[in-house]
């Protein structure tokens, strides 16, 4: 649960001051992605977690509410993630309590097998453990899915599971952490982005697809092959979740059986909608929407 706190100064130590608002909106990259896909016309399973609280009940309503397979593991000793968010001027300040999301194992995803076993593509994150996301990835891969891996927040991987990837999808920052290159951030290069993403196919990742704002997207295979597809041109209203609405439609389109050029197309597309409206969850388009702005 994001709470969107509105302040006029950020409070020094010890003082108390009155805000200008505050938002309860549903979040969380998994939650987020989940509801965009559903939104994009496929049937969707979500496992998570959430704790015993009113937080928790409000996520379950959310993910009701927009027609998905939820399998919520509820856990009583611990509460629901949150991230509590301070918005002054353009500033934002962000702490986040992992909450239940910190403490999923694998056998709390290994009880919902099935919702796996029933997927054509497995989308993860990284706000859950690591040994957790590997793990599944390990069984996703032995069951013969397709598997999108956002590697979000980053974290350095272990590379036995880079060959099992159908695709990664870190955006610049992450794409800088995960190949090792602080100054990928330093620099708008091509060349630069170029040599980050070999170093990840050297990894042994089938292919990777970087996300850059604006500027759309890059996507490069072992083979070789290597696009751009450029942003789209919109009025920005909130990027909130642009990248898990693009995540979402990349993973709906390799879901229907196209090829990437097409998937990140319809992605880039769907994610400049989703950055045309207030809110992540809130914001996502509907298959409706993207067919009509992509015609
Ligand atoms: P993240 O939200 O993970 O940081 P990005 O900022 O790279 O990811 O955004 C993901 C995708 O959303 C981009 O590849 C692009 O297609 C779309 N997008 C993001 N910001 C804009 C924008 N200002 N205008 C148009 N499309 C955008």
């Amino acid at each position: 649960m994001d709470i969107m706190i509105e302040t006029p100064i950020i409070p020094g130590q010890g003082e108390t001051i009155m805000g200008q608002g505050v938002k309860l909106l549903p979040g969380g990259k998994g939650a987020n992605q989940a509801v965009a896909a559903s939104r994009l016309g496929l049937p969707t399973s979500f496992i998570g977690a959430v704790g015993e609280d009113t937080f928790g009940q409000q996520m379950q309503q959310e993910l009701n509410r927009h027609s998905i397979h939820q399998s919520l593991n509820i856990m009583p000793e611990v509460k629901t993630g949150v991230a509590s968010i301070w918005i002054h001027d353009q500033d934002n300040r962000i702490v986040v309590i992992p909450g239940a999301n910190g403490e999923i194992t694998w056998s709390d995803i290994e009880r919902q097998h099935a919702l796996i076993d029933q997927a054509d593509v497995v989308l993860l994150q990284l706000e859950i453990p690591l040994e957790t996301v590997v793990k599944s990835i390990k069984y996703a891969y032995d069951k013969g899915k397709k598997i999108i891996l956002n590697p979000a927040p980053a974290r350095e991987l272990p590379e036995e599971v880079y060959p099992m990837l159908h695709t990664i999808t870190p955006n610049r920052q992450e794409l800088s952490i995960l190949a090792g290159m602080p100054e990928l951030m330093e620099t708008d290069d091509q060349s630069t982005l170029h040599i980050a993403m070999k170093r990840m196919i050297e990894k042994g990742l089938p292919s990777i697809t970087v996300t850059l704002g604006s500027k759309g997207m890059v996507y490069m295979n072992k083979s070789g092959n290597c696009f751009h597809v450029p942003g789209k041109k919109v009025d920005v209203v909130d990027t909130t979740g642009a990248g898990d609405c693009f995540n979402a439609a990349l993973a709906v389109s390799v879901a229907r059986g196209w090829e990437m050029k097409r998937a990140a197309e319809y992605a880039v597309a769907a994610s400049a909608l989703a950055v045309t409206k207030f809110g992540a969850q809130n914001g996502m388009p509907s298959e409706e929407e993207v067919t009509a702005y992509l015609t």
